[in-house]
């Protein structure tokens, strides 16, 4: 079934737990989501989106995300992930996204304020809920790039955004990064304790993949109830093609392949989805 609204974040943020957003890219990563969230019960959201629409096109990824997500037997959320297209955002929004992100971090703050209130008017009217983002999260989404985080979410500020534009949640830049990294990230506790008192909606960590499981249940401890992962995912995908690619290569069996990738791919996802629940 779809999960729809903001109580689940909202439960999670009161319980010190939060809800993976695992991007998928194709069919076998959504598989694998759906599946990680049944064999725990646990919520899940998939973020599909940005390149993925590039690779696999925008209405047949939604399509099957959706699809995936109305068929499973536990609360599934689809979430457009850092958007900074408005077309993008609706045409998901009518395609029946959960969620969608607007990202306005490289506007001017009175800019984001403005366009970011325009799409929580809209998809409040579509039943969906939106997430926003004050300061950029630095590093790619899609490939690790060894990103070093400068910039982070002032907690003043980042009250004013949250009342002048009903966003339902709130992305925080508190050191962390997209993507692996060699030199750890250094997540500033402190900053994300004082947004948390200071903003009245769940807070969102971008870039946990590579954190340790401690430092991101640290982060569950100040308002965090939606946590992002997208690296851990492509890696053990990656991994696993690897592993199996020259034995497929000698019968030509394409299936076995993406079978072991979906299949890796799940281990992960159950993984993080019970940490996340502190169900471990
Ligand atoms: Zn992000």
């Amino acid at each position: 079934m779809l999960l729809q609204g903001t109580a689940a974040l909202s439960d999670a943020a009161d319980s010190h737990r939060a809800l993976p957003a695992f991007s998928a890219y194709n069919l076998e990563m959504v598989q694998a989501i759906v599946a990680a969230s049944e064999r725990t019960g646990l919520p899940v959201i998939i973020n599909a989106g940005a390149s993925a629409f590039r690779h696999g096109g925008r209405t047949e990824l939604a399509r099957l995300t959706l699809d995936a997500a109305v068929s499973s037997d536990t609360p599934v959320g689809v979430h457009l992930d850092h958007s900074r297209s408005l077309e993008e955002i609706f045409a998901c929004l009518e395609l029946g996204y959960t969620s969608v992100m607007f990202d306005g971090s490289d506007l001017a703050f009175a800019d984001n304020v403005r366009t970011t209130r325009h799409v929580v008017n809209r998809a409040h009217q579509m039943n969906a809920w939106v997430e926003a983002e004050l300061v950029g999260v630095t590093g790619d989404e899609d490939v690790s790039t060894n990103a070093v985080s400068n910039a982070m979410t002032d907690p003043a500020l980042a009250e004013e955004f949250v009342a002048a534009t009903g966003v339902d949640a709130l992305s925080v830049a508190i050191g962390n990064v997209h993507g692996f990294s060699s030199t750890p990230a250094v997540i500033d506790l402190d900053r994300l304790d004082a947004i948390g008192r200071r903003v009245n909606v769940p807070l969102v960590l971008h870039g946990a993949s590579g954190l340790p499981d401690e430092v991101v249940l640290a982060c569950l401890d100040r308002r965090v109830a939606k946590v992002n992962v997208n690296t851990e995912l492509r890696r053990a995908y990656l991994e696993a093609v690897e592993e199996d690619l020259s034995r497929a290569l000698e019968t030509s069996d394409l299936v076995a392949v993406l079978g072991a990738a979906r299949e890796a791919v799940n281990e992960v996802a159950t993984r993080i989805l019970l940490m996340l629940a502190r169900a471990e």
